[in-house]
């Protein structure tokens, strides 16, 4: 029996600037933060590299030993959602609703752990009182249409985890928007007046709406005290979300708000930004339309360590379907194959040396990339193993233990990706996107024949759409029927339809 060493978990700290070694405040349990969504669209790949990246670590501190209280907020108020919302005519209630939901079904596809969640509409009155003691000890000022502002002069760490010099700011110059210029050292919006026709809240300092900022450093100090262990999100957030709830929070304090500041750094798509002007912006959403598969693009986002730019390929997707399908075949293979009581001892030792460096690449940073460079070796070795008859029942039993200890980290061992996709096919199908649905999961997917009463419901529809000239809604119609199999014919003498 080899002794194994255990190395403690080591993570980089934006803070420090250095790779540390992992500790709690107390008590072995950690409390941890991560900056959820801004509920106001689709989740992008991007996002969920991050979710990715900190489901891997909130599993890895699971499985080191650690206790842990994990909180992710949801922003459900913010401008984009304010404006979004006004000119579809709902409330920000209605109007986020829908992608919280989309945000959590999204998460599940993944695999993604749900974290304990709190909204920021929930926890207004709380921010408000907030700005209020900010106001009173100095570092908040009301400005004359109600909103209120932190005054970054008086917080003299300002800067101090983007590592910015903000020596010659200009003392009281002011920025009321949530997202602004990377380098500008402004007063930042704590609470924002509303201006007409905008939603708002009746508070203790006023009516209006938080700023994004103070909606963070409220609820996780609410949910996890004034200093806690980790915070986390991607690394776009460092600057000015970050560093604005480390000012607010530590100001009011007095006291280190997080100890570890993980981020993760940003995916590109075939070498590039993502963007809409580009064509290559993708929601997993739209990915799984393009016939990829969840566990696919769950283990092409954990493949490259977090603070490593991931470029996301259409190449690297089709390598990871085949990379998880090689694991669950050997999954397969031990679990079905005939194996002799008696086997050679190797079969056990290969699975503790691969359990080594599985933990040992994880403690090292949470490098995923040796973890599963770790994991394939194993496959390898052993397959060949098996081959000459070498390996007995113990040692199947040690290297199935050895995939679940992978896999409670990657997630992608159960084969439960076609029920995945059909709920994002039917999603697709009753948002009238059917058009988006590849040929090959059309074929998987929607063999059911539409009844002859729901075709001519859609053809009246279409005819409707027509004659209002909405020929996007006619379109998409049509699109539908042609995602089930039904052929639409516009001709002089009207609409016809035929089963293809
Ligand atoms: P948002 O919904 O915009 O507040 O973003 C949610 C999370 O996704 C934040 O932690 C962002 O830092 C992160 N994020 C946004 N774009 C990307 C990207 N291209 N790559 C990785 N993470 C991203
Ligand atoms: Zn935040």
């Amino acid at each position: 029996m080899k002794v194994l060493f255990r190395m403690p978990l080591r993570l980089y700290n934006t803070m420090s600037g250095k790779v540390e070694e992992f500790q709690t405040i107390a008590d072995n349990e950690v409390r941890m933060y991560a900056c959820g969504p801004t509920v106001y669209d689709y989740g992008h790949i991007g996002n969920f590299r991050t979710f990715v990246a900190v489901d891997i670590l909130q599993r890895y501190l699971r499985q080191s030993g650690f206790r842990l209280r994990y909180v992710m907020n949801i922003t459900d108020v913010d401008d984009k959602i304010i404006r979004n919302s006004a000119s579809a005519g709902v409330s920000v209630k209605q109007y986020t609703v829908k992608f919280e939901k989309a945000f959590l079904e999204d998460s599940a596809t993944l695999n993604i752990e749900q974290p304990i969640l709190v909204r920021a509409t929930e926890h207004i009155e709380e921010m408000a009182q907030f700005i209020a003691k900010l106001e009173k000890a100095g570092y908040a000022y009301r400005a004359e249409d109600g909103s209120y502002y932190f005054r970054i002069a008086k917080f003299p760490g300002y800067g101090k985890l983007s590592k910015k010099d903000f020596a010659g700011m200009e003392d009281g110059a002011r920025v009321d928007v949530d997202e602004y210029e990377k380098d500008s050292a402004r007063d930042f919006a704590l609470w924002k007046a509303p201006k007409p026709g905008e939603a708002s809240w009746d508070t203790s300092i006023g009516p209006g709406r938080p700023g994004w900022h103070i909606e963070c450093s409220v609820m996780s100090m609410a949910e996890l005290g004034e200093s806690f262990d980790l915070h986390a999100g991607g690394e776009d957030l460092i600057f000015p979300h970050h560093e604005n709830e480390i000012a607010q929070s530590e100001s009011l304090t007095g006291k280190p708000f997080a100890h570890f500041w993980f981020h993760s750094r940003f995916l590109l798509v075939e070498g590039e930004k993502m963007s809409k002007s580009l064509g290559n912006f993708f929601t997993l959403r739209d990915l799984v339309l393009k016939g990829h598969k969840p566990s696919s693009i769950r283990f092409l986002l954990a493949s490259v360590p977090y603070r490593h730019q991931l470029n996301f390929t259409v190449d690297g997707l089709k390598q990871a379907a085949v990379s998880v399908e090689r694991l669950r075949n050997f999954q397969q293979r031990l679990l079905n194959g005939q194996f002799p009581a008696d086997g050679s001892q190797a079969g056990i030792d290969l699975a503790q040396e691969t359990s080594q460096r599985l933990r040992a690449g994880m403690d090292d940073d949470l490098n995923t990339a040796q973890a599963q460079a770790a994991i394939f070796d194993m496959v390898r070795k052993a397959n060949v193993a098996i081959d000459a008859g070498q390996l007995g029942k113990n040692d199947a039993t040690a290297l199935l233990a050895v995939l679940d200890q992978f896999d409670s980290l990657f997630a992608v061992l159960k084969d439960d990706d076609a029920p995945k996709i059909k709920c994002i096919v039917e999603w697709a199908q009753a948002e009238g996107r059917a058009g988006e649905i590849s040929k090959e999961l059309l074929e998987a997917f929607s063999s059911q024949p539409a009844s002859d009463g729901d075709i001519q419901e859609k053809i009246a529809a279409i005819e409707a759409a027509r004659r209002g000239r909405d020929f996007k809604t006619s379109d998409a119609i049509r699109a539908e029927l042609a995602a089930v199999g039904i052929a639409v014919e516009i001709t002089k003498d009207g609409v016809r339809w035929k089963r293809k």
